[in-house]
């Protein structure tokens, strides 16, 4: 009825003979005035409606009228049929799907324990929540506010920053805000890959940056990370690493970038000092630029220490550091990013976030702003949340590894982070059932052990370039930013599948 009353407003009347009526007569739904010729003017407009008319026919639901075409009653092309103007654009050709979108739906089932997607159980820090609760009460900041960062969270970045990086950070230069770190990788990208680009990728990467690369015209060359042999001893992220000679010869003239992700996202690798040096002395050498994914800096277990590539000589002029209020204060939901790096780089990021997004939310901008001020003063403290985070993850981390290992399960222990990937294959579990069986061995593991045992992760092939994968098929990811009572669940679920199997 309210598609009707719509055409009927802007159509005025329809003849007998117009198509209009063609359409609407077989439904049973005859418009009033005949008085219209179905001139151009009222073609253009059933074109335009032509949406809208099939979307109620089908809404109404009843077979007979979803069998109607209204496109072949009228002559006109419709959607499926104007292909070619409905096709899509070259650069997103193949990269439709996505392992987020298809694992979060199947773990959404609240009867599910979904160690899945990087999304934390854990209540965010009081003052994170009671600042932005308090923001919303200022009418100002309820409005736009500057395209590349809110002022007062770009010179809280840009202190807190500066101390790591022990110069002073331009806070309108050298920062700009994004919609999480991936709004950071995604103008990054944008902003300096092109046709014939080539980016080196290290393989496990987190999924994004493969579509990324790809959607600007670029080339991902992937380059493994691989593991040495453990020979039954505790395998750890610290015994995957690149080599030299291997990545060596992924740079060329056509190289203008690699991306870095550490702590890495899914091994769990904190890079060392030295495997770093490795990388800038390549880039240096072949001028290369740095995206450096560092969104778990702060998530570092005990031993081990974050560097920042950009603070390596000759790299600050070369290297986007990119951080994420997500990972920072567990609030995964602001989508809150940043990329730092020199004004001749950080210029070019702020064009694609002027001519994309523009600016980010100004309520969770300032409340970052004002959380990030009370760590900022107390950084050497162990109520600062960048370190009471990290001592309470180690907690859930070795929970995990405890419970894994007794499962037969070989986890590989995290240096960082807050995931941890196993080796499913001992479980032996029967996927006869499971229908797409082209798909690999862990994306078929996890669709099964979601809907057989409740219990969700990631399968670890997403994070693979097609010719590796079937190395990493034997591998899930789990996610333990969790609360304690949700890791009991999965816990549970775990021992009683494993005493079912022995
Ligand atoms: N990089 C890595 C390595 C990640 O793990 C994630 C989130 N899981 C992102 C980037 C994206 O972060 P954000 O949610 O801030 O966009």
């Amino acid at each position: 009825m309210l598609l009707l009353c719509y055409l009927r407003e802007e159509l005025g009347s329809c003849s007998f003979h117009s198509p209009l009526y063609k359409v609407l007569a077989p439904l049973g739904l005859r418009p009033s005035c005949c008085n219209l010729n179905t001139s151009q003017t009222c073609c253009c407009l059933l074109r335009n409606f032509m949406f809208l008319a099939q979307r109620s026919l089908c809404n109404l639901g009843s077979k007979v009228l979803r069998t109607v075409s209204a496109s072949k009653i009228l002559g006109l092309s419709t959607s499926t049929e104007m292909s070619s103007k409905f096709k899509n654009a070259k650069r997103i050709e193949g990269l439709d799907s996505n392992v987020w979108v298809e694992f979060t739906q199947l773990a959404a089932d609240p009867t599910v324990v979904n160690l899945g997607q990087g999304l934390p159980d854990i209540s965010p820090p009081e003052y994170v929540k009671e600042k932005l609760s308090k923001i919303a009460a200022v009418d100002s900041m309820n409005q736009y506010t500057r395209g590349f960062g809110h002022l007062s969270l770009v010179k809280a970045l840009s202190c807190l920053y500066g101390k790591f990086y022990q110069k002073q950070i331009n806070p309108t230069e050298e920062i700009v805000v994004t919609v999480g770190a991936y709004g950071s990788l995604f103008n990054a990208i944008q902003g300096f890959i092109e046709e014939g680009d080539e980016v080196i990728v290290m393989v496990p990467f987190y999924d994004c940056y493969g579509p990324m690369v790809s959607m600007a015209g670029g080339t991902p060359v992937f380059v493994p990370l691989r593991s040495k042999p453990v020979d039954g001893k505790r395998w750890c992220s610290s015994d995957w690493t690149l080599d030299p000679q291997e990545l060596a010869s992924k740079f060329n003239s056509k190289t203008k970038a690699i991306i870095l992700n550490t702590p890495h996202n899914p091994l769990g690798k904190v890079f060392t000092r030295e495997e770093l040096q490795v990388i800038a002395d390549l880039c240096i050498k072949h001028d290369t630029l740095c995206i450096s994914d560092e969104v778990y800096e702060w998530i570092v277990y005990t031993g081990k220490k974050h560097f920042k590539i950009a603070t390596f000589p000759g790299m600050w002029e070369r290297t986007i550091t990119i951080g994420s209020a997500g990972k920072t204060f567990s609030v995964t939901g602001w989508k809150l990013g940043w990329s730092i790096g020199p004004k001749h780089l950080i210029k070019h990021l702020q064009t694609v976030n002027q001519n994309s997004i523009f600016a980010c939310a100004t309520p969770l901008q300032e409340a970052l702003a004002q959380a990030l001020w009370v760590d900022i003063k107390r950084m050497d403290e162990p109520e600062c949340y960048f370190n009471s985070l990290p001592k309470e993850l180690e907690g859930k981390r070795d929970r995990m590894v405890r419970l894994l290992d007794s499962a037969g399960l070989r986890p590989i222990v995290p240096d960082g982070g807050y995931f941890i990937i196993a080796d499913v294959s001992l479980l032996d579990a029967d996927l006869s059932d499971m229908k797409d069986s082209s798909e690999p061995y862990d994306y078929k593991f996890v669709k099964w052990m979601t809907k057989n045992k409740k219990l969700s992760a990631i399968p670890v092939s997403a994070f693979c370039n097609a010719e590796v994968k079937s190395q990493f098929e034997k591998f899930v990811r789990f996610c333990f930013i969790k609360k304690d009572t949700t890791l009991d669940a999965a816990e549970e679920i775990i021992k009683a599948w494993s005493s079912q199997k022995s």
